[in-house]
């Protein structure tokens, strides 16, 4: 290890070490970024992030303020998803409340004497159920989709045997931005006396304002009957800084099952709800703020903004010669697709003007944030210009996630 640095040029280093970063703040970037687009909340997550550096969330007894915070979070977003009673605890993001109901539901299921159960998820569920069931040694049976791309119940259906525990529907789908039809595939669990949960990771903060502004949003949330759990990120349309999701469940009763306690150590009894040992305390405090800050008012009205923007972009798109969206999204995420074009050609192009598309198996990816309201025209003037270039794309993988390069 090197000799130690005054802090300044510490700071001075990471300043050039971030040249080549994506230029999240000028609305480039479409999915690892939410920009609010507010100055007020960004000093707020600059102080609160400072505020609670050392604490440890590990322990409510040592600082209850964060048990209350993280308290207070999880009552907001069941009010928010309809939940009454029942039960919830926040986690670092939308892959862990995915893992912890995944293995909430595993619990339940080898308590009825399932030893290795399965779970039922639609082709476009998010990759995070995949990694819960590689961990948990629990049987991912991935289902195709209907023709406009949401989870087929018929299929799912088709998947059901007596190792079965779980169903999953998401509102909506990352890829395609569809909410799955959520009353038909809870109802196929219920029937059976199965668990249903809604990945709400992207929607759950922001359909509810959704529908307040009068759009068609479908049934997804605990209203309707059959669905047993649900996960919602506050570090995506919460708005907060990272670190911060919620996972609820119907019956307070599987929250327990999430827990783990250890009694037989000289360190004495250990016991934590989520899969972090040493909790950082910042993410919880970071999602109260903002949520205390944003209120009902500020969420509605970076809803609007988030709608309108995404309209324009999809009367945007479509007026380009060649492109498309994709299937018919129901939120401010979709695909951009082409039958003609080579979108890989488009992608590249688009790269070299600074932005940052994922690409997906079928088209480029996009996702509305209220900063996008500042470049949706300099954007759709490029993506034309793009769309208009004859050349063959290089086919770069570009991801969403990736393994750094060793
Ligand atoms: C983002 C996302 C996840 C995973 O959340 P992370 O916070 O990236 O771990 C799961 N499901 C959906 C639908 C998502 O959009």
């Amino acid at each position: 290890m090197p000799a130690g640095r005054p802090a300044a040029d510490v700071l001075a280093e990471l300043a050039a070490m971030t040249e080549g970063d994506a230029d999240w703040r000028g609305g480039r970037t479409f999915s690892l970024v939410y920009n609010a687009d507010d100055d007020e909340l960004t000093g707020l997550h600059d102080e609160v992030g400072r505020r609670f550096l050392a604490e440890n969330a590990l322990n409510p007894f040592a600082f209850p303020s964060l048990g209350r915070m993280e308290h207070e979070v999880v009552d907001v977003a069941k009010a928010l998803v309809h939940l009454e009673g029942g039960g919830g605890t926040m986690s670092s993001g939308g892959t862990e409340s995915i893992f912890l109901a995944v293995h909430t539901a595993r619990e339940w299921a080898r308590e009825r004497g399932i030893e290795r159960p399965a779970i039922v998820t639609a082709r476009s569920a998010h990759p995070a159920f995949a990694k819960a069931c590689h961990y948990l040694d629990v049987e991912q049976r991935r289902v195709g989709l209907r023709d406009d791309l949401r989870a087929d119940p018929a299929a799912m259906a088709a998947a059901l045997d007596e190792r079965v525990a779980l169903l999953v529907a998401s509102a909506p789908c990352y890829p395609f931005g569809v909410i799955d039809p959520v009353p038909e595939i809870a109802s196929l669990a219920g029937e059976r006396g199965l668990l249903c949960h809604v990945d709400a990771c992207l929607g759950g903060w922001l359909l509810p304002f959704w529908e307040e502004l009068g759009e068609p949003v479908p049934p997804w949330d605990f209203r309707v009957e059959g669905v047993t759990s649900l996960s919602a990120d506050v570090h995506k349309y919460g708005y907060a800084f990272k670190g911060a999701s919620v996972v609820l469940y119907r019956d307070a009763e599987m929250v327990r099952r999430q827990w783990f306690l250890f009694d037989d150590w000289p360190g004495g009894l250990y016991g934590s709800a989520t899969t972090a040992g040493t909790r950082p305390a910042a993410p919880i405090a970071g999602a109260w703020a903002t949520i205390r800050h944003l209120g009902a008012d500020g969420f509605l009205a970076k809803a609007r903004v988030v709608r309108d923007t995404t309209r324009r972009f999809q009367e945007g798109i479509a007026a380009i010669d060649g492109l498309s969206v994709t299937g018919a999204p129901d939120l401010s995420v979709l695909e951009i697709g082409s039958d003609t074009l080579d979108i890989g050609a488009v992608g590249d192009v688009m790269d070299e003007c600074g932005w940052h598309l994922d690409r997906q198996q079928g088209g480029l990816h996009l996702m509305v944030s209220p900063y996008h309201a500042r470049i949706v025209d300099e954007f759709l003037s490029d993506l034309a210009r793009a769309a208009a270039t004859d050349r063959t794309g290089s086919g770069a993988g570009g991801t969403y996630g990736a393994v750094p390069p060793s």
